[in-house]
This record gives structure tokens, C-alpha cells and sequence, in this order.
């Protein structure tokens, strides 16, 4: 069985995915731009390498140390808190890179490894981080929200591509999760708060509860499952404001 590459997993949901992923028994790799990913992945008896996804020629040479490949999840992800009237073309193509555009490259240059992996029949499955801001409205973050929505039409259209081959591409679209992305947001009482009592389960999502989620839809528990999203948010999107 190939091994599936997690990107972002230095930190937060792509290191609690790549944990979830283990835990199954999965081969994993963990990518990320934070050279302590090396660190991470050896704590987790993993291989780690620094990799900034957003760098194609960087890509190339991880792919070819990854070996054989069974699947990807795309936890990489950037946002930068900057209305309409702020962003710069370079601050709203910084966000757009990572969150969407490496994914689309990613999975480019994977499917060949993917389509020998479906043709061993390995089952290999795409899972990208979209998230609750990809399907609802956030007037501090464009750039970020159009990314995550863009994620959600890119899973549709790949899933669409490569079921026929037998890849299949989901989304997990988490709420507000206590990670190091949204700590300077949960270091404002007000803000925290807000964030807990959005959701009917009243409390932040924990990382492991999303890895949990990926690691089901990479799973042959999900195999009739693609071209879809799953809601990881203690209910937030189940309610009006
Ligand atoms: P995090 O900051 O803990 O992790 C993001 C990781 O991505 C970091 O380790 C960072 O170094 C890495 N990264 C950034 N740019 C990269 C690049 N160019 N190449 C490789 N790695 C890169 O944050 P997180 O909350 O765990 O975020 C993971 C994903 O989950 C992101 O896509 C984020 O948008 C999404 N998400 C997070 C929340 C939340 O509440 N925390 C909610 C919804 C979606």
C-alpha cells in the first residue's frame, strides 16, 4: 500500500489528521513549510519533509522521496484577516495559492501515482480542509472564504473526473477549531466566546475531532463517498445567527 501525504502537518488539523491516519494503520508522510514537520513526523514514527506546496519544483522532488502514493490530504492552508477594501493582488493570490490553487497541483501531479494506486487496487482518496467559511459568509476574510468555497467546487469537479478511475475526492469543512491559526482570535474573550456559543455543542472543536474525519473519508468505510463535504463544526452552520 502506497503512502498518503498530508500537507500541513506540522500543526493543527493536518497533524491530528496524519495522527488519525496512523492510527488506521496508514503509511503517511508529512509535508509542510515549517521545518519542524521533520520533528513532528519522527515523534509520530513517520517521515516529514520540509515542503512549501505552493513551489511545484519542490513538489516534484518530495513526490519522488514520498515513493509510492495512495492518497493526499491538503491541510495546508493560510488566511489573512483583510476586508475588500484592504487586500493587495499579492495578499489575495498568498491565500488563493495555498488553500486552493496547490491543491488543484497537488492531485496534478499525484495521478499518477493515484491512478496505479486504483489500478492495484488501493482504493486512494483525496481529502481537502475546506471550511464552515466556504459555505457561509465572513466579511473579514474574502479571500480566504472564496478559497474554501473554491476548494468545495474543485472536489466536485475532480471527484467527477476520477471517480470513473476509481479516486475518490471529499472535503471536511471544520468550524472553529483550536489550532495555532485561530489563536490570536481566541486570545480575545469576546471573540472566544462567540466562537463557543455559536455552535448548539457550545464549546471549539478539538484538532483530533477533524482528523477524525478525514481519516473516515480516506478510509474504505467511505467508498461510496465522493464529490461531497463533511461538516465538522459542533453545529454552527445548523442554525441561523
Ligand atoms: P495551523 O496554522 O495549525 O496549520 C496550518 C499549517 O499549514 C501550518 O503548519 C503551516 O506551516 C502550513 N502551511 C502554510 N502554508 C504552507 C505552504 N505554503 N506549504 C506547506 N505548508 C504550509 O492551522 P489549522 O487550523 O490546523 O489549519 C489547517 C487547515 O484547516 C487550513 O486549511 C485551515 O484553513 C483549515 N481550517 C481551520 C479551521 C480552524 O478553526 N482552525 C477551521 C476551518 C478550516
Amino acid at each position: 500500500m502506497g503512502v498518503v501525504v498530508v500537507t500541513g502537518a506540522a500543526s493543527g488539523i493536518g497533524r491530528a489528521s496524519a495522527e488519525a491516519l496512523i492510527a488506521d494503520g496508514r503509511q503517511v508522510v508529512l509535508w509542510d513549510v515549517a521545518p519542524e514537520v521533520v520533528e513532528v513526523a519522527g515523534a509520530l514514527g513517520a517521515r516529514g519533509e520540509a515542503v512549501d506546496v505552493t513551489d511545484m519544483a519542490a513538489v516534484t522532488e518530495a513526490l519522488v522521496n514520498a515513493g509510492d502514493i495512495n492518497g493526499l490530504v491538503h491541510a495546508a492552508g493560510r488566511v489573512i484577516a483583510e476586508p475588500v477594501g484592504a487586500y493587495t493582488a499579492q495578499s489575495w493570490d498568498a491565500v488563493l495559492d495555498v488553500n486552493l490553487r496547490a491543491q488543484a497541483l497537488l492531485v496534478q501531479a499525484m495521478l499518477p501515482g493515484l491512478e496505479a494506486a486504483a489500478q492495484a487496487g488501493e482504493s486512494p482518496a483525496v481529502v481537502g480542509i475546506s471550511s464552515i467559511e466556504g459555505l457561509s459568509a465572513n466579511p473579514f476574510i474574502p479571500a480566504y472564504c472564496a478559497s474554501k468555497a473554491g476548494l468545495l467546487g474543485l472536489t466536485r469537479s475532480m471527484a467527477a473526473q476520477f471517480g470513473p478511475l476509481g479516486i475518490r475526492v471529499n472535503a471536511v469543512c471544520p468550524g472553529f477549531i483550536r489550532t495555532p491559526m485561530l489563536q490570536i482570535a481566541l486570545d480575545i474573550d469576546e471573540i472566544r466566546a462567540g466562537f463557543e456559543q455559536a455552535a448548539p455543542l457550545g464549546r471549539l472543536g478539538q484538532p483530533d475531532e477533524v482528523g477524525a474525519a478525514v481519516a473516515f473519508l480516506m478510509s474504505p468505510k467511505a467508498s461510496f463517498i465522493t464529490g461531497t463535504y463533511l461538516v465538522v463544526d459542533g453545529g454552527v452552520t445548523s442554525r441561523h445567527a
